[in-house]
């Protein structure tokens, strides 16, 4: 994980502050005026009464949590872990919150590096796993000396942030109700300052504090929702969805590394297809995709849309069995109709199919980056994956053996045999490769024989040297 999706983007929310800080408020002021959130009494849970066990938390973990504590500081399981827990699921990682400040941390571990710029963060590391230890975030009151280094841009979102706080004060600073319980490594009683118990018994994602406020802020938490809520399978809470159509635009300011990292989040951890709706159902895929989207919203067929359902929900099984899935796969299905639309447009004005090819994916990639990063080691395969495509018609004497032996074979003939499922090429064309692996020797080609197929193709050929042309070889 990088280290830019750490750097939060926090809200200075002084009503939801206020709120945290609820003892100090007479009591009929959370009482009065329905506009403002509504005082939630801190809550905690102690260990005989929630299901978080130890034997469940990873071992270095509790290692940095323990140091912490015998050090005197507070150390407390946060985020995904703790409600990941709670759910009966496995948390993908671990991370901490302490009243330790970053140098106290790395002071307390040999194994630490500070990162992040606007927040610093303490990773600890032990061999592949690394700990994620972040102290307290304040609310950054605007009477102290530090609050000053909290600056907003024009939109309201948060530029520096670099105040530490107390453990209520963290808790509001977080995205999601569910996202904010805390495990309290001194009495492992879980603490919940902002309702996300009740929430999460109830499926619901609710952002902590104004949602538009909060969007503002961070346009990530939009993505960020609706990759819960799938995740999770919860319901995201009205005033958390409302204004997505509106505020999904903001989305466009986000650098596109960070963007890149939402992505694969979204895409590649098993519930890719689900997302996918989601993300279009809320407006913010044309966000993401600004020219898939064009394409599917003016799809004449279905095709586009069956070809990209198809090609995610490959990957979500490739995932669920523990197959290796990349990113270049995954640009690769989610470009490819814009891709095609715009080489066809190169073709009708007399450029060879493969120039036109390598010309659209270049125009697509490059209008794409403004958008969503794609590092060059994903880019590049991405469009070896296109250029192979039309090598597959090619059926002829040696160039069979030739395209198996290329190190993109694999990746360019899955998604061939998506292009067939969704029916933009013949089945049999994906069969016959398929039966190439399989015996290792080239099944016979299909003769000219007049089905359905073998016409179709024919009839393309007449526009010149195209593609099929050289499968189908001299008469
Ligand atoms: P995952 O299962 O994907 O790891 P997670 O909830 O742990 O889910 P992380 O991205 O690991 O998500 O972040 C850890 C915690 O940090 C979150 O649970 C949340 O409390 C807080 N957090 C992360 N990003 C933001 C953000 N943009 N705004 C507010 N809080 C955030
Ligand atoms: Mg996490």
């Amino acid at each position: 994980m990088g280290v830019r999706e750490r750097e939060w983007y926090y809200t200075d929310a002084p009503d939801l502050l206020k709120f945290a800080a609820k003892k100090r408020l007479p009591r009929e002021r959370s009482r009065v005026s329905s506009q403002e959130p509504q005082a939630i009494p801190a809550v905690t849970i102690p260990r005989a009464e929630h299901s978080i066990s130890r034997a469940n938390i990873s071992e270095n973990a509790l290692k940095v949590l323990y140091r912490l504590k015998n050090a005197g500081f507070e150390g407390h399981l946060v985020g995904g872990s703790v409600r990941d827990l709670l759910l009966g699921r496995e948390p993908k990682d671990f991370d901490v919150a302490t009243s330790a400040r970053p140098e106290e941390v790395e002071a307390l571990f040999r194994n630490c590096r500070l990162i992040g710029r606007r927040f610093r963060l303490a990773h600890v590391r032990f061999g592949d796993e690394i700990i994620e230890v972040a102290t307290f975030r304040a609310s950054g009151a605007p009477d102290n000396d530090e609050a000053a280094q909290l600056a907003h841009d024009e939109s309201g979102r948060i530029l520096r942030d670099n105040i530490y706080g107390t453990l209520e004060e963290d808790a509001v600073r977080r995205d999601f109700t569910v996202n904010a319980l805390y495990y309290d490594i001194r009495d492992f009683s879980v603490k919940d300052f902002v309702g996300g118990l009740p929430d999460l018994r109830a499926g619901v994602l609710r952002l902590i504090g104004d949602a538009r406020t909060r969007y503002r802020e961070d346009p990530v938490r939009m993505l960020r929702a609706v990759r819960f809520a799938v995740k999770l399978g919860f319901k995201m809470h009205p005033g958390t969805d409302a204004p997505m159509s509106e505020y999904g635009p903001l989305l466009a300011d986000i650098p596109p590394a960070r963007m890149f990292e939402e992505i694969l989040k979204l895409f590649l951890y098993g519930f890719g297809l689900q997302a996918f709706e989601a993300l279009r159902h809320y407006g913010l895929f044309a966000q993401l995709f600004p020219r898939t989207e064009t394409a599917l919203t003016t799809e004449e067929q279905s095709f586009p849309h069956v070809f990209i359902a198809k090609a995610l929900a490959s990957t979500d099984s490739r995932v669920q069995q523990d197959m290796p899935v990349t990113p270049a796969f995954l640009f690769a299905a989610l470009l490819w109709e814009p891709t095609r639309l715009a080489s066809q447009q190169l073709e009708a004005q007399g450029i060879h199919p493969a120039e036109a090819l390598r010309r659209a994916a270049h125009e697509v990639v490059s209008e794409q980056i403004s958008r969503v990063a794609l590092p060059r080691r994903f880019a590049t395969p991405m469009v070896e994956i296109y250029q192979l495509q039309p090598r597959f018609l090619q059926r002829q004497g040696k160039r069979p053996q030739r395209l198996l032996s290329h190190p993109r074979f694999r990746a360019a003939y899955d998604f061939l045999v998506l292009r067939a499922q969704a029916g933009e090429v013949d089945q049999e064309l994906a069969d016959w490769w398929t039966q190439l692996q399989a015996d290792g020797s080239a099944p016979e080609v299909p003769a000219l024989d007049g089905t359905e197929p073998r016409r179709r193709r024919r009839r393309r050929r007449r526009g010149g040297r195209g593609r099929a042309g050289v499968e189908q070889g001299p008469a």
